[in-house]
């Protein structure tokens, strides 16, 4: 029996493992019959480049908290950083650990600073230029650089933007946050590890490994009980845009529908090593990929976060192993409690189809 060449097939439906994290998996299910989900609905886009009451537009300045770090320059800022008014995670030392039972927590100690993004109110991720994107992530830069400085305490600063509010978004001012906290989340932990545990065993990055892949090789998939090739893949096909320093892929195993993961093509684990070459590259891929996201979904909504391996990593997974990258997540639908209760994202757009898409929508360059 001949192998089915991907267009003739209609309908993808198997569980992907994730290869960063292989504990975490992924349902892709695109027979119409396998669609649970409810489509979130686009939610109208406020475009105003200046709105006289709120707290994060230009003359406003005395409606937010001290700011903590201007650029350009104070008077002429075009990105502004403040501490957040109602921090998830705050400097109140007071309360005690708390305990009973099985039941534990430990302090909510950290820190929770917003970083407006813009100043021009309703500005749009890919209408940013490529300079102001590169100003934008070296402020990320800047800011996991010194609190990690500062306070020996913190054990990972996430630095992420929900945009929107089918992605959490609250305030319709373009701005992304930065929040330091006491614990590597579990989530980052398991990818520290994992990529551990596969250097270990391979003597390579499985990131650079993945690069590597997704620029060279054609990987086939064979049918478990007669051993024939279901299908073949070309594995380039996952390749949505690709810089002099960056590359943004379409993981196999993504959880959401147009999930797309940037990554430095050399090796780097630590994000804060960027250097300002990589900067305005990585403004130059930020926005090719945030137009493709925006050509094909129209008003996207989204979450991206940016992971980086943990400084006081003592002994868990080192330099060699991890490699820092940006995971793009748009918000297309909500998820449902299939998804919750089994802890099985289900995708039901084959990534390979999304990819197709992204790569040949046409944007202006
Ligand atoms: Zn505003
Ligand atoms: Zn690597
Ligand atoms: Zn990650």
């Amino acid at each position: 029996m001949a192998a089915t060449p991907p267009e003739q097939n209609d309908a993808v439906r198997e569980i992907r493992i994730n290869p960063i994290v292989p504990t975490q998996s992924v349902l892709v299910a695109t027979a119409r019959s396998m669609r649970p989900k409810q489509a979130e609905q686009a939610a109208p886009r406020d475009t105003r480049k200046h709105v006289d009451t709120c707290p994060f537009c230009t003359g406003n300045e005395d409606m937010t908290p001290p700011e903590i770090a201007t650029y350009p320059s104070r008077e002429n800022w075009q990105i502004r950083i403040v501490e957040n008014l109602y921090p998830v995670l705050g400097d109140d030392r007071s309360s005690p650990n708390f305990s009973f039972g099985l039941q534990q927590t430990i302090d909510g100690y950290g820190r929770h600073e917003v970083i407006i993004d813009h100043n021009h109110h309703g500005i749009g991720l890919h209408e940013m230029s490529v300079e102001h994107l590169a100003m934008l992530f070296g402020a990320y830069r800047d800011r996991m650089v010194e609190l990690y400085d500062t306070d020996d305490r913190l054990r990972y600063v996430l630095a992420f933007k929900n945009f929107g509010p089918a992605a959490g978004g609250s305030i319709p001012h373009t701005h992304s946050q930065v929040i330091a906290m006491p614990v590597v989340p579990d989530n980052v932990q398991a990818e520290v590890d994992s990529s551990q545990h596969f250097y270990d065993k391979n003597h390579r990055c499985i990131f650079c490994s993945l690069i590597d892949e997704a620029l060279t090789f054609e990987a086939t998939i064979y049918d478990r009980e007669s051993g024939e090739v279901r299908r073949k893949l070309d594995v380039g096909q996952y390749v949505i845009e690709r810089t002099e320093h960056f590359i943004a892929i379409k993981p196999f195993a993504s959880r959401y529908e147009w999930e797309v993961h940037i990554l430095p093509l050399q090796h780097h684990a630590d994000y804060r090593t960027i250097s300002a070459d990589e900067l305005s590259d990585l403004g130059n891929i930020i926005k090719r990929t945030m137009s493709r996201l925006e050509a094909v979904l129209g008003g996207v909504q989204y979450n991206y976060f940016i992971h980086s391996l943990p400084p006081h990593n003592e002994g868990n997974g080192g330099p060699a192993s991890f490699h820092w990258h940006i995971e793009i997540c748009p918000r297309t639908s909500i998820p449902t409690g299939f998804e919750l209760g089994a802890g099985l994202f289900v995708n039901t757009i084959s990534p390979e189809e999304a990819a197709i898409k992204l790569r040949n929508v046409s944007i202006d360059d």
